[in-house]
Formats: C-alpha cells, structure tokens, sequence
C-alpha cells in the first residue's frame, strides 16, 4: 500500500469517512496472502455452510495459478428480496473477482436443503470438496478470457472442482446441462 493511499486514507477517516477496503472484517488469509472476511454474523434461524477456518483449509490446497487475483472471499447473507443468490451456497463476482459465501436456513441442526441438506460437518465437506473449487474455476476460466460466455465458464468450473481439465476444448463443447458433476438442487453459481 502506497503513502499516498495511506494518507488519503487517513485524510477521510479525520473527516469520519470510513473507506472500508473490503466487504467484512478479515478473519483469515490463505497462504496466498487472500482475505477471508465475515460481513455479518448469520442471522437467526441460519448458518454458513462451513466456517472461515474451513474455507482457508480447502482454499490453501489450490494451485496458486488457480487462486491468483482473486481479492476476496466474503461470508455474507444472500440478501432479502430473494434473488437468485439465495439458491446458491456461493457465487464468484466475475466484475470484483470476489467469492460470496451464503448464509443458509439452518434449523434443529441440520441444512434444510431438499437434496443436499444435512449436517454442518456433512455440508462443510462438499463446500470445501466442490462448492469453493467450483468457485475458483470460475476465477481461473475468467482469469484467462475474460469474455467467455458464462455457459462455457460453468463447464470449465465444473471441470476445475472435477480435478479434470478445464482447457480441454472438449469442456467448452459441453452444455451447461451435461454438467461435470452437480450440487443438488442448490447450485453453484
Ligand atoms: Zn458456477
């Protein structure tokens, strides 16, 4: 970080203008030096699908020509009206290279996702198994052209947390309901 942005920073804050550089608090880095920030606790009658030490294990496996640029990955809760976040248990932000991890409906101990609810340790694990690789193929698909249409970085996703390889020209033929593998009927976006 430069002086410049530090005394700019600095400039704002006597003035009381808070310029928040991430999404949330940092809690945790991977061993690339990439955040882990919690925006807000989970609300009532929900949970996180895994905790921040649970991303950073799984995070700190990839390849760091996979996982490079990517700035952020931020708990947070998918927001109210329900979009099409609140069907998912993460997202990649292609414009801020960011990871979202989403709250879930969390009751009597259990994830109430028709097909893929259950227990948290059993949901830690596909999150930390598929979800988040799946997440990072994004990042590398976009990372490499930027103008791939989003079904094709889907299926190269897909590839990535398959552990098959996504620059086959094969994944790019495939259509997005020949998926490699599937999450239930929560999705990955
Ligand atoms: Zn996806």
């Amino acid at each position: 970080m430069s002086w410049h942005y530090q005394s700019w920073r600095h400039a704002l804050a006597r003035r009381g203008i808070k310029t928040a550089k991430y999404n949330g608090n940092i809690v945790a880095r991977t061993r690339h030096g990439i955040p882990i920030t919690v925006k807000e606790s989970a609300q009532q009658g929900k949970a996180y699908p895994l905790t921040p030490g649970q991303a950073k294990e799984a995070l700190d496996k990839m390849p760091a020509t996979a996982i490079s640029g990517i700035k952020e990955v931020n708990f947070r809760d998918p927001g109210i009206p329900a979009t099409k976040q609140d069907k998912a248990w993460a997202q990649y932000v292609r414009t801020k290279k960011r990871i979202n991890i989403f709250s879930q409906p969390y009751k009597n101990g259990k994830f109430h996702d028709t097909e893929c609810g259950g227990s948290k340790s059993e949901v830690a694990e596909h999150m930390k198994d598929y979800v988040l690789p799946h997440e990072v193929g994004h990042h590398r698909a976009a990372k490499k052209d930027p103008n791939l249409p989003i079904i094709v970085e889907e299926a190269k996703a897909d590839a990535f947390a398959a552990k098959q390889n996504p620059d086959d020209p094969l994944i790019t033929e495939m259509h997005i309901n020949d998926r490699v593998s599937q999450f239930g009927s929560k999705g990955t976006i």
